[in-house]
């Protein structure tokens, strides 16, 4: 692996947009206002980016209402083009979107790599599905009409992405708007602009015509987004990020009865029973424990594990992530970077101490890593009270509590035992039991002997506070398309 030194870390910063895409091009916010973008690993300024205000809010969306009838009529084999290429040209660059995630938000460059590969992937999909768009003509069961149904592009869309995928979360909803034929203005997280800058100069280059796509990185995301969520020009709202905000842009959406989908916070259970292949879930759930630092709406939050297995699994679970090498995400040795920022390691600081309070037993780490950047020690806490907050609130850090059942009904009870329902994972040898916790276990994603799920072939979302509708697969582009049925008279009729 090369080492990252400071003078490539400068170059592929100084090739980053740091103004405002609108619809004529890049342009600054309308003060002239910028903010900056920090390293969490150190705590230091990356770029300092234009810092959108209302009025770019208001332009980004007049250019992607302009835009709007021109882009709905582009032939579907066009937008599919222009998704090949910025697959091809994601693909191309992904040294480059590695080490710029890396840079602005944390997690190791292995980990960023995955990422562009799963990011670039959408392009690729979307780009096989635009041409695939179809509708249905069929003679009414009278026999005297005929009915055509028609897929419409749904019209302008508003993007709000989190932080923690900075380019797949984009490119997740930016690549079958594409395909279906939607304009889009792009509020992506403040914390982590960069990367959406770099993809829209990507997708420009792609061949994207101008007003298709802006991006407005702000610090007043309520500010800005809001007016916009109740303009009755904009027809959808795509949102990823936590509940708590998703349920206040619901409401917001209400007024204008916009059509939202909501990609929300999750609280994964990780169930290993006592059949289970012993390394394949202890590898599995340090994937689904660690990766992206925990900092993963998919991420397991809660270790269910039956009696029998429970010591064997703790004891080599334990081993394995005490191996975990944190540090700075471009240091080739580094296994876990830092978390986000001050407030998310404080955040996880203190759901563990208040488990330690209530009696739960550290079984590793459990420390604020000391000196610059937000690192906190990878952890494991067994023997978790029930009623521990832990157990309920997304942890979104490198922190495992595990809890121990006994049957299978406790464990599905346990499972379900949450507002959220987004994804859960089991590890049995047992296909019967399998298939069953499947149909019984309340998320919209279910991994059997799996630590992860994503893959842009498949519908990822999920049910209760996770969310409304799917990103991915074939159902990814519905949510970007209206359906329209004409009504035809008897064509035999004189
Ligand atoms: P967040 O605080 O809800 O922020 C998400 C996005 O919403 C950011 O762009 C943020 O802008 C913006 N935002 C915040 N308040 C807003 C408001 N009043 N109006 C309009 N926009 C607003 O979430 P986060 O901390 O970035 O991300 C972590 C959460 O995302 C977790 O709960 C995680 O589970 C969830 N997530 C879900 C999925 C999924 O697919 N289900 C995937 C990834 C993450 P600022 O950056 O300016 O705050």
């Amino acid at each position: 692996m090369t080492t990252i030194t400071p003078d490539r870390e400068r170059e592929l910063l100084a090739s980053v947009p740091t103004r405002l895409l609108l619809g004529s091009g890049w342009a600054d916010a309308a003060d002239g206002s910028t903010f900056a973008v920090t390293d969490p690993s150190t705590g230091e300024t990356l770029l300092e980016i234009a810092d959108a205000r209302p009025e770019d809010g208001a332009a980004a969306l007049d250019a992607a209402a302009a835009a709007q009838r021109d882009w709905a009529r582009t032939a579907p084999r066009e937008r599919a083009e222009i998704l090949r290429r910025a697959f091809e040209m994601v693909t191309a660059r992904a040294d480059d979107f590695a080490l710029l995630m890396t840079l602005e938000m944390g997690k190791p460059l292995h980990e960023s790599r995955g990422e562009v590969a799963y990011g670039a992937e959408f392009l690729r999909w979307f780009a096989e599905e635009a041409p695939r768009i179809s509708g249905r003509f069929a003679t009414a069961p009278d026999g005297v009409n005929r009915l055509m149904v028609l897929k419409r592009p749904v019209g302008p869309c508003l993007f709000i992405t989190p932080w923690n995928f900075p380019l797949a979360m984009a490119t997740r909803k930016i690549a079958p708007a594409i395909a279906a034929g939607c304009t889009m203005v792009l509020k992506p997280a403040a914390l982590t602009p960069l990367t959406s800058l770099l993809l829209a100069q990507v997708l420009r280059e792609a061949g994207l015509p101008d007003g298709v796509l802006t991006v407005i990185p702000t610090t007043s995301a309520g500010a800005v987004t809001g007016p916009l969520i109740k303009d009755s020009r904009l027809r959808k709202l795509s949102f990823t990020g936590s509940t708590e905000v998703g349920r206040r842009l619901i409401a917001d959406s209400a007024e204008q009865v916009l059509r939202v989908s909501m990609e929300l916070g999750g609280n994964a259970p990780f169930l290993v029973f006592d059949d289970a292949d012993l390394d394949r879930a202890v590898a599995g759930a340090v994937l689904a424990k660690m990766r992206n630092g925990g900092e993963a709406c998919v991420a397991a939050n809660r270790f269910l594990v039956q009696r029998g297995i429970a010591p064997a699994f703790t004891e080599a679970f334990v081993e394995k992530i005490r191996a975990f090498t944190v540090a700075r995400g471009t240091e080739p040795e580094s296994k876990m970077g830092p978390l986000v920022d001050a407030a998310t390691r404080d955040k996880v600081a203190a759901l563990v101490e208040d488990a330690v309070e209530d009696g739960a037993t550290l079984a590793l780490g459990g420390r604020v890593v000391p000196g610059a950047g937000y690192f906190y020690e990878p952890t494991v806490l067994t023997d978790v009270p029930a009623d521990a907050r832990i157990l309920d609130e997304e942890i979104f850090g490198p922190v495992a509590p595990i809890v121990v059942f006994d049957t299978e009904e406790e464990a599905i009870r346990l499972a379900n035992s949450s507002e959220f329902g987004l994804v859960a994972f089991a590890f049995t040898r047992d296909l019967n039991r399998g298939l069953r916790l499947a149909e019984e276990i309340d998320t919209g994603m279910f991994g059997l002997n799996a630590g992860v799920v994503s893959n842009p072939a498949a519908p990822f979302g999920g049910v209760k506070q996770s969310g409304l509708g799917r990103e991915g697969g074939f159902e990814g582009i519905d949510e970007y398309l209206e359906t329209r049925y004409v009504g035809i008279a008897d064509p035999f009729a004189n």
